[in-house]
């Protein structure tokens, strides 16, 4: 493709993207495609040679498109949003189009550089503590997911507990030269990991309801998916406290070694706030590291009359939220802080020969390589930008009060309708309920009715073991107009 055929096909693919969203109400939300149809559909063997764009274009729409489910449409209620917008996807575009990789500083420091801006710009936004910006011992970093959040958060836990000792069985290698990896670092390597091997002793604490990434990392870091406890929780689904340092006393008292937690800032299954404040005395009283989930409901702090959320968030020691789910940006997009990055670079930093640079060296720049798992990373922060500078901070907060609206309006009509019954409290933009007749096959087959509908799509969860639904408002485009329509489609024939 030439320059001159890829700005004809661009701006078309452009224009295709516009019309898209301007016809995004006539798709069926959820897609309708039997298991297997897509691949039908696709020939056997890659081309020989190259076939021109409109032949790409021309199957997109007719073997792509019915295989999509439309999770920009304003009528998806399900999971969570995965929201975006246009300025996050010209941020995208460009991203592609400059095609960097921005593992150091030094392979483009405007990646870089602009991360540790927008992401300083975000603790002012959110009102977060002052310990995450990067002037001071902290510092936040893009991650692709909420789940390499808390992995990396787990990883840095963990070489903080090595590096306390005194009764670990620290299997770190001495460092062969001492040199600093970067900004806060300690130490870096030629070879061999810093990081420490692990202590069969290792315990780490979550609520039954956290986000299952949770098990997932202890499982990946080798403290072991057993080795992590699930704490109760109340009648509103948060973490009960006095039932973590029963856990973490009990298990202080067997000689084990208590490490790390992680509370969540709305669960995924309910909007669970856990109490940050208890949490966080008690990992301060036992010297753990906490970790707060706020992968969806972070994104309300924008707004002050919700910040209440992050009570006591001063008391963490690292933060992630999703701009990715209820942001307006592009998947994949996780910010991560850390109020102590030295911990995070000691556990994750590692310099081959063929990566040294001056920079580097001197230790005046930040290499995001080390604060995360992966080597090469993308230049994520470029549609950040481009969706706070056009929506402005008020423009943002203007969307996410207008859900949290719609969702209390919803749960308005949910209460006031003897049919139906809330399920868990909504204090932010999901709401949980249930019919009160028929138990979970009734509810069942109201998802199922709906879904095949084609005209919203919502999903369901577990709560007290009992079925319940979850319509979750995040939208960029959901108005007051599809959350009725949603309602009517409920109430309708029931
Ligand atoms: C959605 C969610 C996650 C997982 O998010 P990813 O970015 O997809 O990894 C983790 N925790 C909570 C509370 C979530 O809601």
């Amino acid at each position: 493709m030439t320059p001159d055929e890829f700005r004809t096909h661009g701006k078309a693919l452009i224009d295709w993207i516009a019309d898209y969203y301007e016809q995004i109400e006539q798709y069926p939300v959820l897609s309708q495609v039997a298991p297997g149809a897509v691949r039908a559909a696709l020939p056997g063997a890659p081309p020989e040679q190259g076939e021109p764009f409109a032949a790409l274009m021309a199957d997109v729409e007719r073997i792509i498109l019915p295989g999509i489910t439309h999770w920009q449409s304003p009528n998806f209620f399900a999971y969570f949003p995965a929201n975006t917008s246009f300025p996050s996807i010209l941020g995208e575009l460009l991203s592609a189009g400059l095609g960097v990789q921005g593992m150091l500083w030094q392979t483009s420091p405007a990646v870089t550089e602009l991360e540790t801006h927008v992401l300083d710009w975000l603790v002012e936004m959110l009102g977060l503590p002052e310990r995450f910006l990067s002037s001071g011992a902290g510092g936040g970093v893009i991650q692709d997911t909420a789940s390499s959040a808390v992995l990396a958060a787990m990883l840095a836990a963990r070489e903080r507990t090595a590096d306390r000792g005194p009764q670990t069985t620290d299997s770190r290698q001495p460092t062969k030269d001492g040199a600093l990896a970067a900004v806060g670092g300690r130490r870096s390597q030629t070879s061999g990991p810093s990081a420490v091997g692990n202590d069969p002793r290792l315990r780490a604490y979550t609520s039954t309801q956290a986000h299952s990434s949770v098990a997932k990392a202890a499982g990946i870091a080798g403290v072991g998916r057993d080795n992590l406890r699930a704490v109760g929780v109340d009648e509103k689904f948060a973490m009960r406290p006095d039932e973590l340092r029963r856990l973490i006393e009990a298990d202080r008292a067997a000689g084990l070694r208590p490490f790390f937690v992680v509370a969540s800032v709305g669960t995924t299954s309910s909007t669970a706030i856990d109490p940050l404040p208890e949490i966080g005395a008690i990992c301060r009283e036992f010297g753990l590291w906490l970790h707060v989930d706020a992968a969806l409901a972070g994104t309300a702090a924008l707004c002050p009359e919700f910040r209440h959320i992050h009570d006591g968030l001063e008391l963490a020691d690292s933060y992630a939220f999703n701009p990715h789910k209820w942001m307006f940006t592009n998947f994949d997009c996780n910010c991560f802080w850390v109020a102590d990055r030295a911990a995070l670079i000691n556990a994750l930093s590692i310099l081959p020969d063929y990566l040294r640079n001056a920079a580097t060296e001197a230790g005046a720049v930040i290499d995001y390589r080390d604060w995360h798992v992966q080597l090469g990373r993308r230049f994520r922060a470029l549609k950040l930008w481009f969706v706070i500078r056009s929506f402005g901070v008020e423009g943002l907060r203007a969307r996410v009060r207008e859900h949290v609206r719609l969702a209390q309006l919803f749960a308005g009509w949910v209460a006031a309708d003897p049919r139906f019954e809330l399920a868990a409290p909504a204090p932010l933009n999901l709401v949980c309920f249930r019919l009160r007749q028929g138990g979970d096959a009734a509810n069942r087959a109201l998802l199922e009715r709906l879904n095949a509908s084609g005209k919203l799509y919502l999903t369901h969860t577990v709560l007290d073991g009992r079925y319940t639904l979850r319509l979750s408002i995040g939208g960029t485009l959901t108005e007051e107009r599809h959350v009725r329509a949603a309602w009517e489609e409920m109430t309708n024939d029931e």
